[in-house]
């Protein structure tokens, strides 16, 4: 017979939709938890709303939250079409500016278009030789030659750490995450965003440590940070630009409800 393991749930889904307001219409989720003891409310850029509610409380119904909450909803929109409007990543034909490595490279356009257009980094900034001189266009090659970058420049990043912290790397996976930056699974598999060849050098190491860090201290307990703090004595720096820069995840930073 099967032993199943006790395990308690503290938090579950209780509710999910899409809302109207005044503004506009957003997603909803609601979750009863057992840690919570009063109703929370946080905006997720790129998601929309959670509410969090004492364990099989009763709760406000999503009309009333909008009706209450109207001011602050209001502060949320205006802030998430804000911070899209930032996005670096989405305007690259545009501006003809790529970030790279803590960088902001010009984009010089040369020659008449061609079957295969080319990319080249030259000192500090981007050629592309035989493109369309078509904004559309212009941005594929870039988050093309972004991703390649990312797969060229971060797995010997991973190789040096994972040697030097001794940590047995199975598979470095690139992928194109909107919610976050980079992962650890058990499998022993660190996958990171190609976006994160945006950073600077210090921030891609800091990134990495952390994710390898995960191999001995799965979750963030005191101890992970100690050992964290251990291999990159820099990590609140490289913490806050991810946070800072979390915009071109298209995934943002909560908004926690106050009042
Ligand atoms: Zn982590």
């Amino acid at each position: 017979m099967k032993h199943a393991k006790k395990h308690r749930v503290t938090r579950k889904l209780v509710q999910s939709g899409s809302a109207d307001s005044a503004i506009g219409s957003f997603d909803y989720m609601i979750y009863t938890d057992r840690r919570a003891r009063v109703v929370k409310l946080k905006w997720y850029y790129g998601k929309g709303l959670t509410m969090t509610v004492p364990w099989k409380a009763r709760f406000p119904s999503i009309e009333t939250i909008v009706l209450k909450k109207s001011e602050w909803l209001k502060h949320c929109f205006e802030e998430e079409s804000r911070l899209m409007n930032q996005s670096t990543l989405s305007n690259l034909g545009v501006s003809k500016k790529v970030p790279y490595m803590g960088q902001v490279l010009p984009v010089r356009i040369y020659g008449p278009p061609k079957k295969a257009a080319e990319i080249n980094l030259h000192e500090d900034e981007l050629h592309l030789v035989g493109s369309q001189d078509v904004d559309e266009v212009i941005e594929t090659h870039l988050i093309k030659w972004l991703i390649r970058q990312s797969r060229l420049v971060l797995c010997p990043i991973v190789d040096r750490i994972a040697l030097a912290m001794n940590v047995p790397v199975r598979l470095i996976t690139i992928r194109n995450q909107r919610t976050r930056w980079a992962s650890w699974s058990s499998s022993k598999t660190i996958s990171l965003n190609w976006r994160l060849i945006t950073a600077p050098p210090s921030v891609i190491e800091y990134v990495v440590i952390h994710e390898l860090t995960h191999h001995r201290h799965p979750n963030h307990s005191k101890e992970f940070w100690k050992a964290v703090s251990g291999t990159c004595p820099d990590w609140q720096n490289g913490r806050s630009w991810l946070i800072n820069n979390s915009h071109l995840l298209h995934y943002y930073r909560p908004v926690n409800h106050r009042g």
